[in-house]
């Protein structure tokens, strides 16, 4: 006799495997632990205290996954996989961080060894930005596409790309990086990457904030607000400034047309090369939201080929500041179904 279908299905819910996902930043750990639906059953965020020394994080590592779990409310027995992001230079098939510049002084840390060692179970490891892609393509923005990229605007830009189902990491680790593809090569910005000209230096956050100090100083009739804000002493955001642009101030206004113009550029580049379904645009900056992106998509139609500029889809992020511990346990499950297979 088969069981009723209503019994079944509470069965199958409470024997559901979790995954843990952690996302390690140059000053937070962010966790969380997500099922198989991508569905968050609990979050943590601990200070990575990355000045103490590799040996140190790897221990915070191992205390962000126990504390996520037990936020979870489950045993740590519950967990099938892990998988962790990481900023910085890296080795992502080996599972090792190379030489991190947020994340001085650690050289060499073999994470995902340590880990597996640690727990036991298959750990998934992913550059950042491209965990927060992957994230988005199994559960965000990108649910039900074959391809798309993904630009993160904050304090940089960053980017991942997934191709049919699978992350593009490239020859050397260097895939997708998408902030530091060149966008301007007449008196190019400095980046922070060292070279020049990157989309970082014109669409990051910190870069919106210094052109607009940049151009308020050679302001010479005064006329934008944007003067009012410096003079108040409150700090001059990207926020600040896109709020200003929205309210006609002109000066404000230029500076968020510009930079929709650098992220058409560089969204352009990715179109021209991989030809994805779908671009994405996350990250803090984007809380300017869909008009902001109506700007990226009027001068994606100037700068990129007619047939993906038509075609092309352009959506905001879904997943918010979780994106990357998502993505992390997204590649977490991708371990786990390998290793099970
Ligand atoms: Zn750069």
């Amino acid at each position: 006799m088969n069981p009723r279908p209503g019994v079944q299905r509470e069965a199958a819910m409470t024997e559901r495997s979790l995954f843990v996902g952690l996302d390690v930043g140059g000053t937070t750990i962010k966790a969380g632990v997500i099922d198989e639906s991508g569905k968050v059953h609990g979050r943590v965020v601990i200070d990575t205290e990355a000045a103490r020394g590799q040996e140190h994080g790897l221990r915070r590592m191992e205390m962000a996954v126990r504390e996520a779990t037990a936020k979870a409310g489950v045993e740590l027995t519950r967990i099938a996989a892990l998988g962790v992001a990481t900023p910085g230079t890296m080795d992502i098939r080996e599972g090792i961080i190379i030489d991190p510049p947020n994340l001085k002084p650690w050289k060499n840390v073999a994470v995902r060894r340590h880990l597996e060692g640690v727990f036991g179970k298959p750990t998934g490891f992913q550059n950042d930005a491209n965990a927060a892609a992957y994230g988005e393509y199994c559960f965000g923005a990108g649910r039900g596409v074959r391809s798309m990229a993904l630009f993160t605007l904050g304090t940089g830009v960053g980017g991942g790309i997934v191709l049919d189902g699978e992350v593009l990491e490239g020859e050397h680790s260097h895939a997708a990086e998408l902030g530091h593809a060149k966008v301007e090569v007449t008196q190019p910005r400095q980046c922070n990457c060292g070279q020049r000209g990157c989309l970082e230096a014109y669409a990051s956050a910190t870069a919106v904030v210094k052109r607009t100090c940049e151009a308020l100083a050679v302001d010479a009739n005064r006329s934008s607000r944007l003067h009012d804000l410096a003079l108040l002493g409150q700090d001059l955001t990207a926020q600040a400034v896109f709020k200003a642009a929205d309210e006609g101030d002109d000066l404000a206004r230029r500076i968020v047309d510009e930079t929709a113009m650098y992220l058409a550029v560089g969204a352009a580049n990715v179109m021209h090369t991989i030809d994805p379904e779908l671009i994405v645009f996350g990250g803090g900056m984007m809380g300017a939201g869909e008009p902001f992106l109506r700007k990226i998509r009027g001068f994606l139609r100037e700068v990129a080929l007619p047939i993906p500029a038509e075609r092309t889809k352009v959506r905001l992020a879904e997943l918010g500041a979780d994106a990357g511990f998502i993505g992390a346990a997204a590649c977490g499950i991708r371990r786990w179904r390998n290793v099970s297979s």
